[in-house]
Parts: C-alpha cells; sequence; structure tokens
C-alpha cells in the first residue's frame, strides 16, 4: 500500500498557437466553408478549443486517471461488492473481433458462436446454481431482483393468489436493493429480524408467514458474512405457507461449487457477473444480473432465452413469458468475460476461489478482533463486519477511519451497513490478494486504532493527502459537476 502522493490539478495549460497534430498541406483548391455549409449553421465565434502538445494531453488525462482509486492500483476492501481483479485473459476474449463486430439483429445462423455462448453461459450458472434456465437480460443485480420478482408475482397470479399474497419477507440485514425491488413490483415489505448470531430469527419468521405471504428474499451467507444453517427449516416455513424464495446471489463469491441456492430450497437466484464473476465494476458499469429459475418457473423468463437443439442455437419465447426486461440480449461483452473466467478456471478452479476468499476474510478478522470490535463472533464466510463502537468512544466515528484508510492509498470499506450493526465496517478482501497486501491492511487498520486512541483528531481530520479531503457526499451523488468550466476572470 502506497501512501498517495498530491498531484496538482491543472487544467488551464492551453498556449496560443501550439498543436498536437500537423494537417498535409492542401493539394486541391479551397472552398469558402459558408459554401458548404449553410449561413444558420456557422459559428458567429471560433471555438474555444485548448491548444496543446500530444504529450500535454497524454500526460494530462493519465494524471487525471491516478487520482481514482481502481482495483488495478491498491486493495479495495469493499465489502458485498466484490471488488476483485479482473484477469485480462477475459478482455482479451472479449475484444475478439467475432465478438465485437456482430448486430443484434444479424439472423441466428450467423451468430451461432454468440449464441452458444449465451447458451452455455446459462447452463453453467444453471449449474452453479443448481436451479434450471437463466435469463441473461438484466443490467444489474437490482435488476435482476426485479425480474426475479416480477416473476414471482406472474406465478402466483396464475394460481389466483395475486389479490392475496401481497408480502414479501426481508431480513433487517437485507441489501437495500431488496426492499426497493419489492416495492417497484407492487409488493408491501415486511421486516424479518434477525437472531443474536447474525441470522433469521425463526420463531420470528413462523410467526410472520402466512397467505398472504408472497415470497421471502433472503442473502446466504448474508452481509453479516455469516452463513444461515436455519437456512432447509427456513425454506420449509415459506414453501408450506406457500410462498416462493429468492436468493440474493449479488455476491455468491463464498459458495461457488461449495453449496447452491438450489439445492438450500430457493426458486430464484440473481448473481451479479460484475461481483463474483470478475467482469469490471465501479464507476457506474455496465453490468450483468443474470437470474436463474426452478424448472415451474422457467416458463415465465422474459425473452428471448437461448436454445440448442442438434448442435444449432436458436431463441426462444417462454410461453408465459414476463416480457422483455431490456433491449436485445443483455451487456453482451459482460456475458462473455464472465463466460470467459468460468471456463478459465473449471469447476475446481471456481470452487478454489471460494475456498480462499472465505480463508482470507477469516484471516483479516482474526487479525482485526482485538483493535476492533466484532459484534458476532463467529467464522464469516467472505466478508465480515467490524464495529467502529470502541473508537466512537474518543470521538472517532466509522467514516473517520474510512477516511484515514484513504491516506494509505487503501479504498474505504463499506461503511454503515448493514444496518443492524452500530458504526458498521464491512470488509471483503477477495481471493485476489496476497498474502502481504493482507497484512499490509492489518497493519494499517492496527495503526489508526491506535490513533485514534493517541491521536483522534489525525484521524478525524482526515484524509489528509487525497486531491480532495472530505467532500459533501450528496450533494456529489445528486449535483454532480462532472464537466470542467472556465473560471470566469
Ligand atoms: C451489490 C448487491 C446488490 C445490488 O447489485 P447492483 O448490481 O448494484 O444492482 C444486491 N444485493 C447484494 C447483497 C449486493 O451485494
Amino acid at each position: 500500500m502506497t501512501k498517495k502522493k498530491i498531484v496538482p490539478l491543472i487544467f488551464e495549460i492551453s498556449s496560443p498557437g501550439r498543436r498536437g497534430y500537423q494537417f498535409p498541406e492542401l493539394d486541391v483548391e479551397e472552398t469558402p466553408i459558408n459554401e458548404l455549409l449553410p449561413e444558420n449553421y456557422l459559428r458567429e465565434k471560433e471555438a474555444e478549443l485548448p491548444e496543446v502538445s500530444e504529450v500535454e494531453v497524454v500526460r494530462h488525462f493519465t494524471q487525471l486517471s491516478r487520482l481514482n482509486h481502481g482495483v488495478d492500483v491498491d486493495f479495495y476492501p469493499l465489502g458485498s461488492c466484490t471488488m476483485k481483479y479482473n484477469p485480462r485473459i477475459n478482455e482479451d476474449v472479449a475484444a475478439l473481433p467475432g465478438f465485437t463486430n456482430i448486430h443484434p439483429y444479424q439472423p441466428e445462423n450467423t451468430v451461432q458462436g454468440a449464441l452458444r455462448l449465451m447458451y452455455e453461459l446459462d447452463r453453467f450458472l444453471a449449474e452453479i446454481s443448481g436451479l434450471s434456465k437463466a435469463t441473461l437480460q438484466p443490467a444489474a443485480g437490482a435488476h435482476g431482483e426485479l425480474t426475479g420478482l416480477m416473476i414471482m408475482r406472474a406465478y402466483h397470479r396464475d394460481n389466483g393468489e395475486d389479490d392475496i399474497r401481497k408480502e414479501i419477507l426481508i431480513p433487517d440485514s437485507a441489501h437495500g436493493t431488496n426492499p426497493a425491488s419489492a416495492m417497484m413490483v407492487g409488493y408491501e415489505v415486511k421486516e424479518v429480524p434477525s437472531d443474536d448470531r447474525g441470522g433469521v430469527d425463526v420463531e420470528a419468521l413462523r410467526k410472520m408467514v402466512g397467505p398472504q405471504t408472497a415470497g421471502l428474499m433472503l442473502t446466504n451467507p448474508n452481509t453479516l458474512g455469516v452463513f444461515d444453517e436455519n437456512i432447509c427449516e427456513i425454506q420449509e416455513i415459506v414453501h408450506d405457507a406457500g410462498g416462493l424464495l429468492y436468493y440474493d446471489g449479488a455476491n455468491a463469491n463464498a459458495i461457488l461449487g461449495i453449496v447452491r441456492p438450489g439445492d438450500m430450497g430457493f426458486d430464484i437466484v440473481h448473481f451479479n457477473l460484475h461481483k463474483t464473476f470478475s467482469t469490471p465494476h465501479g464507476g457506474g458499469g455496465p453490468g450483468a444480473g443474470p437470474i436463474v429459475v426452478s424448472e415451474q418457473l422457467k416458463q415465465y423468463l422474459p425473452w428471448p432465452v437461448v436454445e440448442e437443439s442438434d448442435g444449432r442455437y436458436f431463441f426462444h419465447k417462454p410461453e408465459r413469458s414476463i416480457g422483455r426486461v431490456k433491449s436485445f440480449y443483455g451487456n453482451f461483452t459482460v456475458l462473455v468475460r464472465a463466460y470467459a473466467y468460468i471456463l478459465s478456471h473449471g469447476s475446481e478452479g471456481l470452487r478454489r476461489v471460494s475456498e480462499i476468499a472465505v480463508l482470507h476474510a477469516n484471516y483479516l478478522m482474526e487479525n482485526l478482533k482485538k483493535d476492533y470490535f466484532l459484534p458476532f463472533d463467529r467464522k464469516c464466510m467472505h466478508e465480515f463486519v467490524l464495529s467502529g463502537k470502541w473508537q466512537k468512544e474518543n470521538g472517532v466515528r466509522t467514516l473517520d477511519i474510512a477516511k484515514r484508510l484513504l491516506d494509505h492509498g487503501v479504498h474505504a470499506p463499506t461503511v454503515y451497513f448493514p444496518l443492524i450493526v452500530d458504526e458498521a465496517i464491512m470488509i471483503e478482501p477477495t481471493e485476489t490478494e496476497t498474502k502481504e497486501t493482507l497484512d499490509q491492511f492489518i497493519e494499517v487498520m492496527k495503526e489508526i486504532a491506535l490513533e485514534a486512541k493517541e491521536n483522534p483528531d489525525k484521524v478525524t481530520s482526515a484524509p489528509l493527502t487525497t486531491p480532495v479531503r472530505r467532500l459533501d457526499e450528496t450533494k456529489a451523488a445528486r449535483q454532480p459537476i462532472i464537466r470542467w468550466t472556465k473560471p470566469t476572470e
């Protein structure tokens, strides 16, 4: 982890007459511009373009890119987001001209390779989830949730129960997209409490289910990073009441090749290819959140899905399809990257991904639990949640700790989530880091814990070395200034 250097941000580097290019000498007769374009399209004043040399342009944009943190720069322990390294072989495969030069309107028989890829990715995800058939259309995890819940609703409607089954049950540790998606599909959300081990409070759940239950949305391991061992009982309670089970598999980094949502009793699952399957994310996409459903639900999948017969691949519309949820076939080159990732690992390799992800998280947790309060002290899965409540006694909040990490070249972990942990710090190292990086992170976290005791002002005034200090994060999200404007003299 390298401490950040402050790079001055100089934007106004234009110098009159400086050029980064040279046109060849004109060897035809010059036509006056007003003969080429109608008068009303002509500029009144010349455009104010920066006049710079080529190397200045390269340096300017390279420096800008270095102001950002990315997984290619340094450690990125952003819990729940699985910021793993994106293997470059995925990029090589996605850049093959056969994939980049095709058009979605091409006839099926001219794009058999692309269809085969989608079909096989569908089969891989079915195998990994223990379910039957996938749609690759959803562009994000939340979009997958929406699609899955629309299918759930279509199923209840076909059973004549749409008027009765109005409620979706969601644990209080769930990702915020779960209740949001349920609301968008027209469901009422009921919050299921957690027990003191961080899992679903089974007795509370038993009291909450009934003929009004449409389904339960669950993440397992949940956002606390703990695996709910009562899952078999939970699924029975929900199914016995006539509800369905939705698995939020946005982050499946702990379970690959070890346990399958279908075997746990889930009916619908979504995966974030941009988390577990290493396709790039951060900065807003594009992503992919395919869902996989059980045999009884596959007739509701969005169309088209890809099917195969005698080695020929073709698009198909499921009988009771809920319709399209995205134009064409989803973010195709993201699908290509995930396909390359799965093939290059193989089933043994995918299992190893999860084993190492879990090992790394437990290694960090064990090494940090003396310095930070660990609310659920049990073996974690791919991530774990600390609490900054000891540091809070010295006036240092979790946000301050996250900001101080920036000074050490580490991306801040997820903070204040899940909501059920006071001053939550959610850490997910992923399997792609070396032991040296994990050890350095432990050292940095211990140093900050010590600083919080001995020199709290230093932590509360962090970051000290980043190009910009503390931002108004709400304003930055709501009214982002994404274009440079020339300061008025
Ligand atoms: C990331 C995440 C989501 C949402 O995925 P998006 O692609 O950001 O929409 C949902 N649930 C969990 C548990 C997640 O980690």
